[in-house]
């Protein structure tokens, strides 16, 4: 288990900790598995370590599909920030922060395993090659596990971000160290028949809407697949925008397909862009328009059509350019 990477820093972040009697941990808007699962498994792993202290996940809106991890979090306006130690976690940016208010505590910590571009906090424990910050924050409790305690609870909460952040531990940042850490957190018995029918089982209807993607994805010139999951078909499927997002994945097996792109429009007008690659790296095309994120997994908002078809024609353009420079692609 590499538990010298960043060794210095994880030190730091431990005594910060300790030095703290108030501990605010907050994570990205939108939660997906690894920001529920990295914040609250800190948290767990804080309150087994130092029940003297006052561990606050705090955070203003929720994710339905997590919701069988029976999280709880503290309403960010109703927290006293003053001599608090803020942790954020899994965040890029401070203005993707699900709870606004966090720059009020005494320090600020950023542990994440994105792109680097805005760093923020006394301390930065990024790893943007991590396959999520739930692996990180297992290997800091493993690191330290003479002091760190941890339970199944904590074990469960930081699995299920390694299990969605990885794609199943599928994607290219999954390594040795994140299948042993997977392995130890398995140890303390997590229920994965109960984790796996929660994360993966869909209604009925979830599946008509995923035939209706599939007639409607197009495919550009040079092997771009695309979707635009408008305002009147997530009323006609009923969709939860997370079930309108999660579209995004049913383009990733195509052959010579090597970007996908879903476009699902949010309620206030904009599009929501989900940029997915294996490959050939789209981050900074993400980038062209103000997003940004991992080398095969970004994200973007476009205000127009015409914004949508400039993005579509840049990923067009990229993927010609990578086919025609690059070798062992499928
Ligand atoms: P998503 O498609 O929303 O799951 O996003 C994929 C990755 O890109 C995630 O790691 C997000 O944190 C990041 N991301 C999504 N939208 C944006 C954005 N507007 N700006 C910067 N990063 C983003």
């Amino acid at each position: 288990m590499n538990t010298e990477r960043n060794l210095e820093i994880k030190r730091d972040i431990l005594e910060k900790i300790k030095e703290y009697r108030r501990i605010i941990i907050a994570r990205h808007q939108r939660p997906d598995g690894d920001a529920i699962g990295s914040s609250h498994g800190l948290a767990q792993i804080l309150r087994l370590t130092f029940p003297e202290k006052e561990i606050i996940v705090s955070d203003n809106d929720r994710s339905e599909y997590l919701g069988f991890l029976n999280t709880e979090e503290a309403d960010p306006d109703s927290i006293d920030y003053s001599d608090a130690l803020g942790i954020v976690v899994d965040t890029a940016g401070l203005d993707r922060c699900a709870n606004p208010n966090i720059t009020k505590a005494r320090e600020l910590i950023k542990i994440d395993h994105h792109i680097n571009v805005t760093p923020y906090g006394g301390i930065l424990w990024v790893e943007d090659d991590a396959s999520s910050v739930c692996e990180m924050i297992a290997n800091l409790q493993y690191t330290f596990s003479s002091v760190l305690k941890c339970d199944s609870r904590a074990a469960a909460l930081l699995f299920t971000g390694m299990v969605t952040d990885s794609g199943r531990f599928k994607y290219a940042e999954t390594n040795g160290n994140t299948l042993r850490l997977a392995g130890y957190l398995m140890d303390f018995g997590i229920d994965t028949q109960v984790l796996y029918a929660n994360l993966y089982l869909d209604d009925f209807s979830f599946f008509k809407f995923q035939a209706s993607v599939f007639d409607r994805m197009q495919i550009t010139e040079n092997g771009v697949a695309y979707l635009y999951v408008d305002r009147s078909m997530q009323d006609y499927f009923h969709l939860s925008r997370e079930q309108a997002s999660n579209s995004v994945d049913f383009m990733n097996k195509i052959k010579g397909s090597l970007i996908w792109i879903a476009f699902i429009d949010n309620p206030d007008g904009s599009i929501r862009v989900r940029l997915r690659s294996r490959f050939v790296t789209v981050d900074k095309l993400a980038n062209k328009y103000k997003g940004g994120g991992h080398s095969n997994a970004s994200g973007a908002t476009v205000y127009s059509m015409e914004e949508m078809h400039a993005l579509i024609a840049d990923a067009d353009k990229l993927l010609k350019d990578y086919k025609a420079n690059n070798k062992g692609w499928l």
